[in-house]
């Protein structure tokens, strides 16, 4: 069977946006209200001849009282453990927050690969506070622009060698 690769991070951060420019395809809903996509979402993808199943998730939101946030939440955790790559993708519009913060700690914890991913930084000049999604303890974050397809091969490039 394909090895799975599952896109994690909190609503809004761009990851269905990503998901629909690797698969080729408007899979999944792009919204910008968060919390659209409540359920896990799987696509096949092919990179230079390496196949992959992607899925997508709601998001994570952590230690939410919220209802629908949190069986997004129990989505993506069950995304997380069926998944041999994890992309963690975090907002560069945005900066680090204290919940990117919990999540890598959750994630730390899985023991799985995991690629950081800094979205939305739609030039080639990175934000200031870039440096700080170093904090996460999750090695180097790859700057790239989901929706002007920025550095995307670079992704790409990275789950193969982690496959
Ligand atoms: P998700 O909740 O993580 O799946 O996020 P979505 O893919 O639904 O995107 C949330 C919002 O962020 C939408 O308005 C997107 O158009 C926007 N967005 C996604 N990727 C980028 C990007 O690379 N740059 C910018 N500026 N906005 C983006
Ligand atoms: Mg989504």
């Amino acid at each position: 069977s394909k090895p799975i690769v599952a896109v994690v991070g909190r609503p809004n951060v761009g990851k269905s946006t990503f998901f629909n420019k690797i698969v080729g395809r408007r899979v999944s809903i792009v919204e910008d209200t968060p919390g659209v996509t409540r359920d896990r979402i799987y696509a096949e993808a092919e990179w230079q001849g390496h196949h992959f199943a992607l899925i997508d998730t709601g998001g994570i939101e952590p230690d939410t009282t919220d209802v629908i946030l949190s069986q997004m939440r129990i989505q993506a955790e069950i995304a997380m453990d069926t998944a041999d790559v994890i992309l963690f993708m975090v907002d560069g519009k945005d900066g680090l927050t204290s919940s990117d913060r919990e999540v890598a700690s959750m994630l730390m914890r899985t023991g799985k690969e995991v690629i950081l991913i800094v979205n939305k930084v739609d030039s080639s000049k990175l934000p200031e506070d870039f440096y700080d999604f170093y904090e996460l303890g999750l090695g180097e974050p790859i700057a790239i622009s989901a929706v002007n397809m920025l550095n995307l091969g670079d992704v790409l490039e990275l789950i193969i060698e982690k496959l």
